[in-house]
């Protein structure tokens, strides 16, 4: 492409609110045959709220959710801030954690007026040799509608299950459609549960899903892909999401994500808005055939 034409392209797309870093990530949009969205805070609003509290037999909800709360209240993590927000909302936010840690991909831990507080996916309670199966039914039925589901253990024990729903963003379903039309395959990756992250697929039309893929292993999926002979585009926001937008041949960041998101990115989607990627790549397409 000229330099010229590139130019004008950038600035069209800057006009649209698509800033656009480099003449390259304009010439190879076009090739992009198959682009990865990011579920949490790409496809969805990112800002989840807790919609139920389900304590196992011998627990009661409120002081789960009291001390989930304290236990989450050192986490950044969104679906954290859903149930700190949660427990504020109810008053329950009355107790603090002594120790805390955070356990990436997983979930936290923390000693809450001296019990073991463990909240987070069924790898993180497994992982500390905890049976969870009674919480297997609740878990099952929060991820089937969307939700996703926490499980939550006291003291070594099961003791219940909570979930948070995020919404869909505007314009996501039919920026999907805008790509497939393009004849662009779209794929789901999440850190999220399978079944959740499925029927959030569902709804807006993407068939493949990667889910529960740990956060340093997004990169690697994306090599995969391309070891597929496809051309990537990613769409992320987050932290974990910074190696896989550097790894895709057009990384695209959410202009209200991290930091490190944008900086890994090659296009910044300033409204956050998944529209802006159907608009690059046409903008592509119109400039490298005018040059052909
Ligand atoms: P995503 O790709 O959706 O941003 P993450 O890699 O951040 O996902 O987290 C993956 C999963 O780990 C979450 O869906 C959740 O089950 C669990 N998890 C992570 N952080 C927390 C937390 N602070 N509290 C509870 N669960 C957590
Ligand atoms: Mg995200």
């Amino acid at each position: 492409a000229t330099p010229l034409s590139i130019t004008v392209a950038a600035g069209k797309a800057a006009g649209n609110g698509i800033l656009i870093r480099s003449a390259e990530a304009l010439e190879t949009a076009h090739k992009v045959n198959t682009v990865v969205l990011d579920k949490t805070g790409t496809i969805t609003n990112g800002t989840p709220t807790l919609t139920d509290v389900l304590p196992a037999d011998g627990f009661d909800a409120d002081e789960l959710l009291a001390l989930i709360a304290a236990a989450e209240r050192d986490s950044e993590h969104p679906l954290a801030t859903a149930i700190v927000a949660a427990a504020e909302d109810r008053g329950l936010d009355t107790l603090r954690s002594s120790t805390f840690e955070s356990i990436t991909g997983q979930g936290v831990r923390a000693l809450v007026d001296g019990r073991t507080v463990l909240v987070g996916n069924a790898r993180l309670l497994t992982a500390a040799g905890i049976d969870a199966s009674i919480l297997t039914a609740d878990l099952e039925a929060l991820a089937a509608d969307g939700k996703t589901p926490m499980l939550a253990a006291i003291d070594g024990r099961p003791a219940g299950v909570v979930g948070v729903a995020d919404t869909i963003k505007d314009g996501s379903i039919a920026a999907i459609a805008d790509l497939a039309a393009r004849g662009i395959d779209v794929v789901m990756m999440t850190g999220d549960n399978r079944a959740t992250a499925a029927a959030i697929a569902r709804q807006v039309g993407i068939a493949r899903v990667v889910a529960e893929v740990m956060p340093e292993h997004k990169a690697r999926e994306v090599r995969r892909l391309q070891g597929e002979g496809r051309v990537v585009g990613m769409v992320g926001d987050g932290i974990n999401d910074a190696p896989a937008l550097a790894q895709a041949d057009v990384g695209s960041a959410i202009g209200t994500g991290t930091d490190v998101a944008i900086e890994a990115s090659d296009i910044t989607l300033i409204s956050g808005n998944l529209g802006g990627l159907v608009t690059a790549i046409d903008l592509s397409r119109a400039t490298m055939r005018n040059i052909r």
